[in-house]
């Protein structure tokens, strides 16, 4: 029997455990995980915070039990202290500070990532909070419970940030939005997408500054204020949404990690060391867009990445197919998703970059209800031709459409492979001429 040890569940750990478990009964599973607490779905935060789910109880999808009827033998609020990666030997202590020793044949690193904190003056003070595990949802919808806390900072206007400006609104407080670059967003959509979103977030009421870069949080214990780029504010609260870095303390000096610090991994998540297998925000992905090894912590990553580890270790060799990015945000009932690459990004990655963009009704106009504008761009390879990203955004749920570009972009597909395709019309759902089909019959250059 082969024994397997998986460092850290949630999201990227549960899948490994769960296919392990499933498909290899012959492998004996061990998995520790510190927090008292398996599978919390951060993207539900926000929605918890701003009142929109009656509480955190449906944010899980497993437990510790679970895992264990289903096979594993668990360590729950127990920490990975150190790994001897050569007598393949983890060294663990539990909440009660029994310290023990077990060995491995495979060992799955699940371990996560972590918010990073600005190095700014005043960061630890009482009332700077950051969004990541589920204790940071709790303190931060209880702190806003105080009629003391009139005026929040939400610092960095990427997924989360945007979410949680939502979420605070929402409970009614002044609400700013802080972005050292030029738009909110910037990492997945283009400026003319992020700038239709930036509106509807304005005309809600939350203060969007962009190109405004923190340089002190202000007060004695507790926030009192922010001192930026351009002046100076009051607020009784800040959120710290400025990005995540992997955790990768237990394979320090001996597995190998990019310059940002997440471990290397190759198609099959195999690290550098034998045996050892890195999985979810822990480790790199494959973009299809770039080609080349990225950075993109997302749950949907974690739990390809944990599968495929998961039938590596069970003896069935498999690869990852890659990533494209995909992602979605709705905000006041304004959604944005995209896949792949932005025009801008694929300029700094050094491609010959081109975007074909369209704007039209869902439905014919003789829908005068209930039909409302998509916006759409397509990203492509000026001399390969090659699609590298898609951008869709309405307040229509365009979701299913990105899927498709998702696709695109991980098989190669070429602008013109999307000019003539077969895309059904039906007047309930979408136009004769479709805002796909004429986008990319629009590609001139
Ligand atoms: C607010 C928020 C919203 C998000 N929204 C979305 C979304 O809408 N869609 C999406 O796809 N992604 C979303 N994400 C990202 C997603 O949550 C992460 O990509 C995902 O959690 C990664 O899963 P993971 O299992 O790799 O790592 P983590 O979730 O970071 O889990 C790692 C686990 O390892 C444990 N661990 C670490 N070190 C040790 C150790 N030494 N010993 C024992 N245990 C250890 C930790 O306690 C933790 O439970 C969101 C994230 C946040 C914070």
């Amino acid at each position: 029997m082969s024994k397997v040890i998986i460092i850290g569940s949630n999201h990227a750990g549960i899948a490994a455990t769960n296919t392990i478990l499933g498909t290899y009964k012959d492998h004996e599973v061990t998995v520790i995980e510190r927090n008292s607490y398996i599978s919390y779905l951060g993207c539900g935060t926000a929605l918890w915070v701003g009142g929109q789910l009656p509480g955190p109880d449906q944010l899980f999808y497993s437990s510790g039990d679970a895992l264990a009827e289903a096979g594993a033998k668990i360590h729950m609020e127990t920490e990975v202290k150190n790994v001897d990666f050569d007598k393949k030997v983890v060294k663990a202590v539990a909440k009660d500070g029994t310290e023990f020793e077990q060995a491995y044949d495979k060992l799955i690193l699940a371990t996560g990532s972590r918010p990073i904190p600005p190095s700014i003056p005043g960061i630890d003070l009482n009332n700077v909070h950051y969004v990541k595990t589920f204790h940071d949802g709790g303190d931060i919808h209880e702190a806003l419970k105080s009629d003391d806390v009139k005026s929040v900072a939400v610092i960095g206007a990427g997924y989360i940030g945007v979410e949680m400006a939502e979420a605070i609104q929402l409970r009614g407080k002044k609400t700013y939005m802080f972005e050292a670059a030029s738009t909110i967003l910037p990492g997945y959509y283009d400026d003319a997408f992020t700038a239709e979103m930036q509106k509807h977030m304005a005309e809600k009421g939350v203060d969007i500054r962009v190109d405004e870069k923190i340089e002190q949080i202000k007060g004695d214990s507790t926030v009192t204020g922010l001192v930026t780029s351009k002046g100076t504010y009051d607020v009784d609260m800040v959120i710290v949404c400025v990005g995540f870095t992997a955790n990768t303390q237990l394979g320090e000096g001996v597995i190998e990690t990019t310059p940002k610090g997440a471990y290397k991994v190759n198609l099959k998540q195999e690290t550098n060391v034998p045996d050892v297998y890195a999985v979810g925000d822990c480790a790199v992905v494959y973009s299809n867009a770039l080609q080349d090894t990225a950075y993109i912590a997302l749950a949907t990553n974690a739990v390809r990445s944990g599968i495929v580890a998961a039938h590596n270790v069970g003896g069935t060799p498999l690869e990852s197919a890659g990533v494209q990015g995909s992602n979605g945000i709705s905000i006041y009932g304004y959604n944005m998703v995209s896949t792949g690459l932005t025009f801008k990004g694929a300029k700094a990655a050094g491609f010959d970059a081109a975007h074909t963009d369209f704007e039209d009704l869902q439905k014919p106009a003789f829908f005068t209800e209930g039909n409302h504008n998509v916006k759409i761009r397509i990203v492509y390879d000026k001399t390969s031709r090659r699609i590298l990203g898609a951008q869709l955004a309405s307040f229509e749920d365009i979701s299913m459409g990105i899927h498709m570009f998702s696709l695109a972009v991980a098989k190669q597909a070429t602008i013109e492979d999307l000019q003539l395709l077969d895309i059904f019309f039906l007047p309930h759902f979408n136009q004769p001429y479709n805002y796909i089909t004429m986008a990319a019959l629009s590609a001139t250059e």
